[in-house]
């Protein structure tokens, strides 16, 4: 192939989706990817024997969703896992309080309560402010005036921030307030026991991928592009860039011209969090069957307060906790003993001797990935929803962005990846197509 129709720089989600409907609606494609495997943020670790999501696991929400309709099209196995989105009672959930001792269901249930009573508050008050307001500060103004007693205001408000930080991966005081403006869940969520991977091995199937390039300068006009990688240049008519925020404001690539307003500003109002995974797998189950998750409330959870049990996907007793904001940026220099040292002492604070050593364990260090420089991006304060699909203003006719970052209704998330690649993908038609060309069989 000389010069193809469309270059493509990046082979996550968002660049597969878009390469696989162009070439599917007879467009040439060439895929760049500076790693030496496809799929990016959405990771599937096959070693040592397990199968687990180094990045992506669930999908927030099946009811009317594309992305689920595109792995059932694909024929991906799931398991319902409903608690990733940080819900506080929709499955059933053992808190252990400050305390250390668990609650009681009508502890629970009171709790919850309380928590959903406030976030009708906080949703009605964020919906009445601009930008500009940190979401701690609009928690803060909705807790004073409910006027709850200090100790019940104070469950509320570390539930919203540890809600904040695992669904954002940032600290609630550097997130604008309308930062969960799209955090919906529709309906039960699901994760993948042979791995999310297979969405991306699925969408790959036939593509011209390039592995192994890493794109360093675009440069874009009229009469096209030309994309420069450490193993030459691509020519096309037009390029679709879908590498992380980070990656883009890093400088690894230079744009030529430079991106102009209004995507500039938008990505310059958008950062990439600080957020890992860890895996831990135990030799018997030491925590209560038929709970999805374990949250650990007052200070002993300011890091390690959640724990969902992955023990459905594969029958190997494991947790999946997080880390994210101070936490991740904090662990960062710390080995792995380290780590799981910390990890297993809040454990044993509530569990005491009944929590063995691990069998297996894994951390993730999407901080440090130079692809990636972070988990997915976030609004910083002062920046608007619609920042997001700012981002992806075709620019020239000829240079598109896509990827989870460029997708208003669901950022951050393997359906606002897809979604955006699907837009860009239209867009270069220059008309609609539906989404389920993606999967559905060629005639
Ligand atoms: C730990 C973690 C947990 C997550 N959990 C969930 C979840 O449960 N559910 C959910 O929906 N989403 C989740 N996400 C987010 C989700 O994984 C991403 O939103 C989505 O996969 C992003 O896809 P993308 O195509 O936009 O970007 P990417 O997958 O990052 O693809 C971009 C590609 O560009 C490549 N690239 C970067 N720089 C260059 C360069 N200079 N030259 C060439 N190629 C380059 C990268 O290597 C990468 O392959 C999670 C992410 C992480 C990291």
């Amino acid at each position: 192939m000389s010069r193809p129709d469309a270059v493509v720089v990046g082979a996550g989600i968002a660049g597969l989706t878009v390469a696989r409907l162009l070439s599917r609606h007879g467009r040439s494609v060439v895929v760049l990817e500076a790693r030496d495997r496809i799929g990016g943020r959405v990771h599937t670790d096959r070693s040592d024997g397990t199968i687990t999501d180094l990045g992506a696991s669930w999908i927030h929400g099946i009811d009317d969703a594309p992305l689920f309709d595109a792995v059932r099209g694909f024929g991906m196995r799931s398991v319902e896992f409903t608690v990733g989105s940080y819900q506080p009672d929709s499955r059933p959930i053992a808190y252990y309080g400050p305390d250390g001792r668990r609650l009681d269901d009508a502890g629970a249930a009171a709790f919850a309560a309380d928590v959903r009573d406030c976030d009708a508050h906080l949703s009605r008050r964020i919906a009445d402010i601009g930008s500009g307001t940190s979401y701690a500060a609009a928690v803060e103004e909705t807790l004073g005036a409910v006027g709850w007693s200090a100790e019940r205001a104070e469950r509320v408000r570390e539930f919203l921030h540890h809600r904040t930080e695992e669904q954002y991966g940032v600290d609630a005081r550097d997130l604008d307030a309308h930062g969960l403006d799209d955090d919906e869940t529709l309906g039960d969520e699901v994760i993948f026991p042979d791995g999310y991977g297979v969405l991306a091995d699925s969408l790959a199937v036939g593509l011209d991928i390039r592995l192994g390039h890493f794109v360093s300068r675009i440069e874009w006009g009229a009469d096209g592009v030309a994309v420069h990688t450490d193993r030459g240049v691509v020519g096309g008519a037009v390029t679709v860039v879908t590498v992380p925020v980070g990656a883009l404001k890093s400088g690894a690539i230079v744009i030529e011209p430079p991106l102009p307003e209004p995507v500039a500003g938008a990505l310059g109002r958008l950062e990439m969090n600080d957020f890992e995974k860890i895996f831990l797998r135990f030799p018997e189950k030491f925590w209560d069957d038929d709970v999805y998750a374990i949250r650990r409330q007052g200070p002993a959870g300011a890091w390690w307060h959640s724990w969902y049990d992955l023990t459905a996907l594969h029958g190997t007793p494991t947790v999946l906790t997080f880390a994210a904001a101070d936490c991740a940026r904090t662990i960062r220099g710390w080995d792995d003993a380290r780590i799981v040292g910390s990890v297993l002492d809040a454990l044993r604070d509530i569990y005491g001797d009944a929590v063995a050593d691990p069998t297996q364990v894994q951390i993730t260090r999407w901080q440090d990935d130079p692809f990636a420089l972070g988990s997915y991006a976030y609004m910083t304060v002062g920046s608007t929803t619609a920042d997001h699909d700012v981002l992806a203003t075709p620019v020239g006719g000829v240079l598109h962005l896509a990827g989870e970052a460029t997708w208003t209704d669901d950022p951050a998330t393997v359906t606002a990846a897809l979604m955006s690649g699907h837009r860009a993908a239209c867009s270069i038609l220059g008309r609609d197509i539906p989404i389920e060309d993606l999967w559905t069989p060629t005639q």
